[in-house]
C-alpha cells in the first residue's frame, strides 16, 4: 500500500495556506487545502490562547473530515498593547475586518508611540491532529520585530507591511517570501513540528485512504 502522507492544511486563509504549502512541500506530503476537500467546516476560534485555537482548528476539522489535519493559529502581539491584538489579530477592527482596516486601527492605536516602544512579535502555534481528533504533534515559535509608522511593501499579508525586522531594516512586506520563509514565526514553528510529523510518517499511522475525499 502507498503510505503517501496526505495532509490537509486547516486554514481558510489562502495566503497563509500558500506559505504553509511552501514550507511543507519539500517533505513529500500530499497537501490538500480546505478548498480541495468537500464539506470542510469553519471552526469557531473560541480559545483565549494561540495553542487552544490551533488545537480546535486541527482536531475539530480532522474529526469532521476524518483525515489528518495540520492546523495553526497565529497573530501579532504588540508589547505596548499588553500583547494585543493577539488571538484577535484577524478580527482586530471588527467582524468585517480586512488587512487594511486592521493595519489602520493598529497605526491609530500606536500613533503617539516612539519607535523604541513599538516592539512586537508574531506567534505561530501549529498542531497536527489525527482523524480521531487526537493531537499527535505540536509546536510554537515566534518572530520579533517592531511596528513602523506607515506601510511599506506589498508582500506577505496581514500586518506584514507594518512589521519591520530590525536586523534587515525592512518590513516583511518589503522582504519577500524567500526571506519570510526563513525568518517567520510560521517557518520556525513548521521547522519545529516537521521532524515530529516525519517520525509519525515512519509508522503505519498514515493511511493513503484517509483524507483522499
Ligand atoms: P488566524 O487565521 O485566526 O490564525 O489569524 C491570523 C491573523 O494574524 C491574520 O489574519 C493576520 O492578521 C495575523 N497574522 C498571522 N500571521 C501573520 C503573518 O505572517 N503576517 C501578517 N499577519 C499575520
Amino acid at each position: 500500500m502507498d503510505y503517501k502522507r496526505i495532509l490537509v492544511l486547516g486554514t481558510h486563509n489562502k495566503k497563509k495556506g500558500v506559505e504553509l504549502a511552501e514550507l511543507l512541500e519539500p517533505y513529500g506530503f500530499a497537501l490538500r487545502t480546505l478548498a480541495d476537500v468537500s464539506h470542510a467546516i469553519e471552526v469557531e476560534e473560541t480559545g483565549t490562547t494561540f495553542a487552544e485555537n490551533a488545537r480546535l482548528k486541527a482536531t475539530v476539522q480532522a474529526k469532521h473530515l476524518n483525515c489528518w489535519v495540520l492546523g495553526e493559529d497565529s497573530g501579532l502581539s504588540v508589547d505596548a498593547l499588553d500583547g494585543g491584538p493577539g488571538v484577535y489579530s484577524a478580527r482586530y477592527s471588527g467582524a468585517n475586518a480586512t488587512d487594511e482596516s486592521n493595519n489602520a486601527k493598529l497605526l491609530a492605536k500606536l500613533a503617539e508611540l516612539p519607535l523604541e516602544r513599538r516592539t512586537a512579535h508574531y506567534t505561530c502555534h501549529a498542531v497536527l491532529s489525527d482523524p480521531l481528533g487526537v493531537v499527535r504533534a505540536e509546536a510554537e515559535d515566534y518572530c520579533r520585530g517592531r511596528i513602523l509608522f506607515e506601510r511599506s511593501g506589498s508582500g506577505g499579508f496581514g500586518y506584514d507591511p507594518l512589521f519591520e525586522i530590525p536586523e534587515y531594516h525592512r518590513t516583511f512586506g518589503e522582504l519577500g517570501s524567500s526571506v519570510k520563509t526563513v525568518l517567520s514565526h510560521r517557518s520556525r514553528a513548521m521547522r519545529a513540528i516537521i521532524p515530529q510529523i516525519v517520525l509519525l510518517g515512519a509508522s503505519d499511522v498514515w493511511d493513503a485512504t484517509q483524507g483522499s475525499n
